[in-house]
Order: C-alpha cells, then structure tokens, then sequence
C-alpha cells in the first residue's frame, strides 16, 4: 500500500470551529481550461474573486469576467482566507506556492489552501509541511469531470488533509461541482486521482481503438456509439467524451480537439502513475504501454490537442 511518509495532518493545529468560512471573497490561481469556468462558477454564486495567472490572456479573460487581477501569488494570499488553486503539474504547484512573492510568503494565520492541480502526492504532502509552518491548512483536491463538467459545475473533488479543513470550505466545492469525496490524509486525493486517469488513459486508446474499426468495418459513428453505450463495452470515453469528430456535438472531437484536456496532461498524469509504480515494485503494464502512445503523440506535435485526439493518430 503507498504510504504517506510523513502524515502532517496529524501535527496540525486544528482550527477553533468546524464552520463554514464566510469569507466572500476568494483567491484563485490558474484561470486555464478548468479553474476558468471553476472561478466563473464561483463568481455566478456572488463571490468576489482575487486572481493571478503567469498568462496575460488568460488574466485579460478573467478581469472582463469580473475578478480582480493582482499581481503576485502572495498579493492574493494576503488578501484572502481561502485559495484555490488550478495548475497545470506539480512544478507551478510549487512555483506558486514556494518560490519568491509566493502564497506562502503572504499566507494569513488559519487560511486554508485547496490546490486542485493533478501532481505527486508527495508535492502536496510538501505544500501540506509549508502551510503548517504559517498556521494555515494545505489540501489536495484534484477533480474529475473534464471542462464540460467544470463548466456545468459537475466535477467530482477528491481532498486529501484534514477534515476540519475540508468542512470549512465545503461549500466551495458543492458549488463547483457535485461530488465531494475526502479521500483520507493529505496526498491521497491525488492517490485517488492518479488510479483514476491511469484508468481513463487507457479506457481512452480502447474506445479509440473500437470507434477505429467499426468505422473501417462500415458501421456509422453514430450507431457504434449507441450500440457501445448500452452494451458491456460503455465508459465515460464512449459515451460523454467519444473521441470520433460528430457523435457528440459538445466535446472536443468535434471541435478539432480543441480546449479539453491536453495530451501533453494526460501525459503527465500516467507518467506520475509509472513513477509511482516503479517506486512501489507495481506491473501495471497497460498504464506504462498507454504512457508510450502518448508520448509519441507530443513527440508528433499534438501536446496541446485534447487526449482523445489518440483517434486521429491510430487513423494517421
Ligand atoms: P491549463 O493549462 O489550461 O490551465 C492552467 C492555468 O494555470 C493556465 O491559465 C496557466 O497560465 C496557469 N498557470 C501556470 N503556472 C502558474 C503559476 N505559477 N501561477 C499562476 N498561474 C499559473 O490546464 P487545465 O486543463 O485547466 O488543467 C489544470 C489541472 O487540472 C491539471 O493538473 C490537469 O491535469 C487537471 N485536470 C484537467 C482536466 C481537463 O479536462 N482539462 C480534467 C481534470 C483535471
């Protein structure tokens, strides 16, 4: 079993109340893919939002939609009692959080950080060590859902660290989706996270693979995929995500597999999933043999396109 080395909830102070905060204005970092409709979704529920992005793009988006742009991570964390954070890995988790001007330079006593970034339990056991250093509380909450669920304030949260943390901002996270799950002690939201896009990753190649040759075997997209969704074969990929361009019209296939979740994530996330194989003496092959696919997908120049884009390359 993977094991926290150092299990820091336990040495946290705990906080004086279990309530709710009821701070309206929250901090937030990453107004990429996810956190831009995860801020939206928060700002439609009346909170003011302190941001902070390194992208001046996206940072224009976020002021027309009405957050306040500060200038340093550390600006927002002395402003603000609570902040979450999106990032794309864990090197910008702890860029953000560590380095100079970061949130912990500016942290106020009993804040609370929630970082929903998909990185290494270990950086977030890290970041969790740090907070307890300037009184505050650090949990890992990375989410499933993809950006449609974002946007549709569906996405499911998977939080590590302390449950008095969790309760406090509870409220948060119902808002921007509909499942809150607290895995255990801090890290084990991003255990949970890592099995599932191992699982996803290669649930991915398989639909594509499928979708592929029923197409070269002459059945139309469409009724493949009615087919698959109400038969033994059905996953997430097949029937919300289909990687083939027009079975369904919302997803990235059929947008040039544009937005999303990038290759270059998907990447990422089975090369933590390896990682953490290896260090535990683990064979997961189909995991390590979906990590090459991918690989070779950015190595051809397709980082930036959504990970279902693996149907196109299998038809190149
Ligand atoms: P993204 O690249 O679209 O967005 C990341 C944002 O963080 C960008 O706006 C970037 O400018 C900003 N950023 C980078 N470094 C920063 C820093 N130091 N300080 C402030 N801002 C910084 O990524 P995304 O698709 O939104 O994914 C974010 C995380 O969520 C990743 O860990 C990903 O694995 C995970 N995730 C993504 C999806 C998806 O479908 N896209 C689904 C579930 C989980």
């Amino acid at each position: 079993m993977y094991r926290p080395a150092l299990l820091i909830t336990r040495f946290l102070k705990p906080l004086s109340s279990h309530r709710a905060m009821s701070t309206r204005t929250i901090g937030f970092l990453g107004f990429g893919n996810m956190g831009s409709h995860m801020a939206t979704n928060l700002m439609k529920n009346g909170y003011n939002l302190m941001l902070y992005d390194v992208s001046e793009a996206n940072t224009a988006r976020a002021k027309q939609l009405g957050a306040t742009i500060l200038s340093s991570p550390k600006e927002v964390s002395q402003n603000t009692d609570i902040v979450i954070t999106m990032l794309p890995a864990g090197k910008h988790v702890y860029h953000a959080y560590l380095e100079k001007d970061g949130l912990f330079e500016g942290a106020r006593k009993d804040s609370i950080f929630v970082d929903c970034t998909t990185c290494e339990p270990t950086v977030s056991r890290r970041m969790a060590d740090e907070a307890a250093k300037v009184s505050a509380i650090y949990l890992d909450s990375p989410v499933s859902g993809g950006v449609g669920s974002a946007r549709d304030a569906r996405l499911t949260f998977m939080v590590g660290g302390p449950v008095n943390g969790l309760d406090k901002i509870r409220h948060l996270l119902n808002i921007m989706g509909k499942n809150v799950i607290h895995c255990g002690d801090v890290g084990m939201g991003e255990a949970a996270k890592i099995c599932n896009n191992m699982m996803l990753g290669i649930a991915m190649i398989g639909t594509s693979e499928a979708m592929s040759l029923g197409i070269a075997l002459g059945i139309d997209p469409k009724k493949l995929a009615s087919v698959l969704n109400v038969s033994s074969g059905r996953s997430w990929c097949s029937d919300t995500y289909n990687p083939c361009p027009g079975v369904i019209e919302s997803v990235p296939s059929s947008n040039d597999y544009k937005g999303g979740f990038a290759t270059g994530l998907m990447k990422k996330d089975l090369a933590l999933a390896q990682n953490i194989s290896s260090e535990l003496d683990l064979s997961t092959p189909l995991g390590a043999s979906s990590l090459h696919i991918y690989r070779l997908l950015c190595k051809k120049g397709y980082e930036h396109k959504d990970f279902s884009y693996i149907f196109k390359f299998l038809q190149e």
